[in-house]
């Protein structure tokens, strides 16, 4: 990794809607976000939701001697990068005393999660019952709860600026320049990288029992280990509404990210997208092996070793 200054992944899933968004609230109504593009409506996940399943996903893996911290009552949080995992890569905002705001800039950035097929051809209002006791002894009454539901193909990603990971950029007035003090040595920031990776995998195993959250796991992936940092491979999939990949704009991306990168991995399982055979013809053109999803994360965590 020592060289590497950018970690990007980018991914494709298949989801059902049935479980997204539920059980949140009261509301009769169970709706799905929604963003406007060129008039149709696509659904999506905020990113702010998506960095939420990630970290969650890394508290879980936590192991012995490891430390993410809980934000207070304020959000605030704990500001202490050498201890706390969460503080370091996705960064703060916290005031102390006397001294003002100090904030930290999140190494990683985690994109929404983008619907890319128009959400009315693929969603239904479903009406299902939703029951619930009204008092001890009395009958089970139930009232009518629609839920909108539908299939999609999300692309999410993440970006990761591995120089900034367990460092801090330090402002020189005098000379006006500045440079980056590592606060961890360079095996512990690996380790932070690798837990990333890792909690890539755990998000589906944690999102299938979430009751927020579909299943986000990576069904067609591409990882770049890149000596610079861009966030250009977030660019590589275009997908039409008949679940064809754009070939054209996938050729694009990859020569311009492989000008940088010291590896890009793929991963991709069957059935997602239409013209798969297509997609890895022009991936295993790029001197590109063509993976399951898994087997690229566990690629790239070894990598970064
Ligand atoms: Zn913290």
């Amino acid at each position: 990794m020592n060289e590497f200054k950018g970690l990007n992944i980018v991914w494709l899933s298949e989801t059902d809607l049935t479980n997204l968004n539920a059980g949140e609230g009261e509301s009769n109504f169970i709706d799905v976000k929604k963003f406007k593009k060129d008039s149709i409506e696509y659904p999506y996940v905020s990113g702010q939701a998506m960095r939420f399943y990630l970290k969650e996903a890394m508290r879980r893996s936590l192991e012995d001697g490891e430390y993410m911290c809980i934000p207070d009552d304020q959000g605030e949080t704990c500001g202490d990068i050498k201890k706390c995992i969460m503080c370091d890569l996705f960064g703060f905002m916290t005031t102390e005393k006397g001294k003002g705001a100090k904030t930290r800039v999140s190494p990683i950035k985690v994109s929404p999660a983008i619907g890319l097929l128009p959400f009315d051809e693929n969603a239904n209002v479903d009406f299902l019952t939703r029951r619930h006791r009204v008092s001890e002894g009395a009958k089970m009454e139930g009232d009518i709860v629609n839920v909108e539901i539908g299939t999609n193909i999300y692309k999410g990603g993440i970006s990761i600026d591995m120089v900034r990971v367990g460092s801090n950029e330090k402002v020189d007035d005098d000379k006006r320049t500045v440079s980056i003090e590592n606060v961890l040595d360079a095996s512990e920031k690996k380790k932070r990288v690798k837990k990333t990776l890792e909690a890539l995998k755990y998000l589906s195993d944690y999102s299938k029992q979430a009751r927020l959250l579909t299943d986000f796991s990576p069904d067609v992936i591409a990882i770049s280990l890149q000596n610079k940092y861009s966030h250009r491979l977030q660019k590589l999939f275009e997908l039409n509404n008949g679940r064809e990949i754009n070939i054209q704009r996938l050729n694009e991306i990859l020569d311009d990210v492989s000008s940088y990168s010291d590896k890009i991995l793929f991963g991709m399982i069957s059935g997602v997208v239409k013209n798969e055979a297509e997609v890895k013809k022009a991936v295993e053109a790029k001197g590109i092996i063509v993976k399951t999803p898994s087997e690229v994360i566990n690629e790239a965590i070894n990598l970064v070793k």
